[in-house]
């Protein structure tokens, strides 16, 4: 039952050939089997899972239908979670049971989902290799000695390693569409404002946006189905008319226009990886798109301006973690001051602490103007370059990452390596668009994405391409040795 996708899921439980008590008590056994193996899981939530199974039996029983009805799901350890640990992956959290559900959590559990846990991510949410988490490292699957990418890597390798079909993700900088590339997923970050941060434990709040991972684009679809929508709780949330995606999946590709930005394919691309993305373009022009090169001038502002902004926002957002309301205290307190010192000192971790410096230096008078400001005035003109390149095109695709997944520690002493594996992903994130990546390869093993990137609220399209790429490529099937 574990190798099913949503999509069969969803046709097993309507034909009745098994229950959501019968699946997803053999998903947890395999949780408990395998997940040691790749510490994808932060916590496994076995009683409130079969308790939701048996309601959504019952719903099903007495005449309800839905894709989503019994189907399982995990969540990113970051949507809060009631009555359930939610610790962003952080000492700092690692007690803290969320006193409501986030509203990605609650709809999707009015559709009918069954919550299996909490996935493992890197400490809130803030790297690209899901090393930085209190709860250790993440492998993956495709090769236990390598990262899966981050940082919703726990939620990545638990698809992959075939512990359940799909989970949620976040993506400030890449978070989801980058561990969907390093492990052989298809990931969809939606447009800024789509899905509800509600709940959602601020990173960057102008930045962050939770979206699906699973294999395939077919399944994407039905989960965001169930994520996206206007929510009053969150003041981003735009009000705009939910399509129906999964009716988007087979729309003709004929005559659609794809942008290859010439940034994209210079210094720093694997050129293996540069030669599967060619690859995957040949197969979309088969089925009837058109390619053009374009340029994204302002493209290698991104990393800079992005790693102003995000700390930025950060070093706010993270300021509410003091020692006092809840989460990590330390042990005796001298007085406040050592209080709040202390809290934060030991309750996070490195990383974070590095990027509530980096932001806090940023936004403090003097170099407000001179860094804050400036990545703004930056992040207008990445977006306008975009503006103008969807004036010519309707998609534009590239790598999703310059280089396969690497080694467990490789460039853990080396923040601003790993930053740079970012340079494809973040330009979505400052432009609010919505992107995807999905499987097209493999290089020395391991799995390598390509990213699509489509114009404001055009997720069905970004969904549709992937779909028809997915019917004519095998990529998206392929599992890792022994899972
Ligand atoms: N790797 C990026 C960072 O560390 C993006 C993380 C994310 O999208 N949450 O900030």
């Amino acid at each position: 039952m574990h190798e099913l996708t949503l999509a069969e899921i969803a046709r097993g439980l309507a034909d009745k050939s098994f229950s959501s008590e019968e699946l997803t008590g053999a998903l947890l056994a395999r949780v408990k089997q395998i997940d040691p193996q790749i510490n994808s899981f932060i916590s496994v939530t076995e009683a409130l899972a079969l308790g939701q199974a048996r309601a959504a039996d019952a719903r099903r029983a007495a005449g309800e239908t839905g894709a989503l009805l019994g189907a399982p799901i995990a969540h990113k350890d970051l949507f809060c979670t009631l009555g359930v640990r939610t610790s962003c992956g952080s000492k700092m959290l690692d007690n803290f049971k969320a006193p409501y559900d986030a509203t990605v959590v609650a709809k999707l559990a009015e559709a009918g989902m069954v919550t299996l846990g909490k996935t493992n991510m890197d400490e809130f949410a803030m790297g690209s290799a899901n090393e930085s988490s209190h709860y250790g490292a993440v492998k993956n699957p495709w090769n236990l000695e390598h990262v899966p990418g981050g940082s919703s890597g726990g939620s990545a390798a638990a698809v992959a390693a075939r512990l359940l079909p799909a989970t949620t993700g976040t993506d400030t900088g890449g978070s989801i569409r980058q561990p969907a590339a390093l492990t052989n997923l298809t990931g969809l970050k939606p447009t800024y404002g789509r899905v509800s941060r509600w709940g959602m434990i601020a990173y960057a709040s102008s930045l962050d946006q939770g979206g699906p991972l699973a294999r395939t684009a077919e399944d994407c679809a039905l989960l965001l189905q169930g994520m996206a929508g206007f929510d009053a709780k969150d003041s981003t949330s735009i009000d705009e008319p939910v399509p129906d995606y999964s009716a988007a999946l087979n729309g003709s590709l004929q005559g659609l226009r794809i942008g290859l930005p010439k940034e994209y394919f210079g210094a720093g691309l694997d050129p293996r990886i540069a030669e599967l993305v060619q690859a995957s373009v040949k197969e979309l022009e088969k089925l009837g798109a058109v390619v053009k090169e374009i340029s994204l001038p302002n493209m290698q502002h991104a990393i800079p301006a992005y790693y102003v902004i995000a700390p930025a926002e950060a070093s706010s957002n993270l300021s509410r973690f003091d020692g006092v309301r809840f989460g990590y205290r330390c042990e005796a307190p001298k007085d406040l001051t050592d209080l709040y010192k202390r809290s934060r000192g030991e309750g996070f971790g490195t990383e974070v602490q590095r990027r509530i410096m980096v932001g806090t230096y940023a936004l403090s008078a003097g170099y407000y103007d001179a860094y804050y400001v400036k990545a703004q005035q930056i992040r207008r003109l990445i977006k306008n370059d975009f503006m103008a390149a969807f004036n010519d095109v309707d998609l534009i695709l590239g790598p999703t990452t310059p280089n396969p997944a690497w080694k467990l520690g490789a460039k853990s002493s080396d923040p601003v390596a790993a930053y740079l594996e970012d340079v494809y992903t973040i330009t979505a994130n400052l432009a609010g668009l919505p992107g995807l990546s999905m499987p097209a390869g493999f290089v020395d093993g391991l799995p390598v994405g390509v990213q699509l990137l489509a114009p404001y609220f055009q997720e069905g399209r970004l969904l549709n391409v992937a779909h028809r790429y997915q019917q004519v490529t095998d990529w998206h099937t392929r599992a890792p040795n022994g899972f």
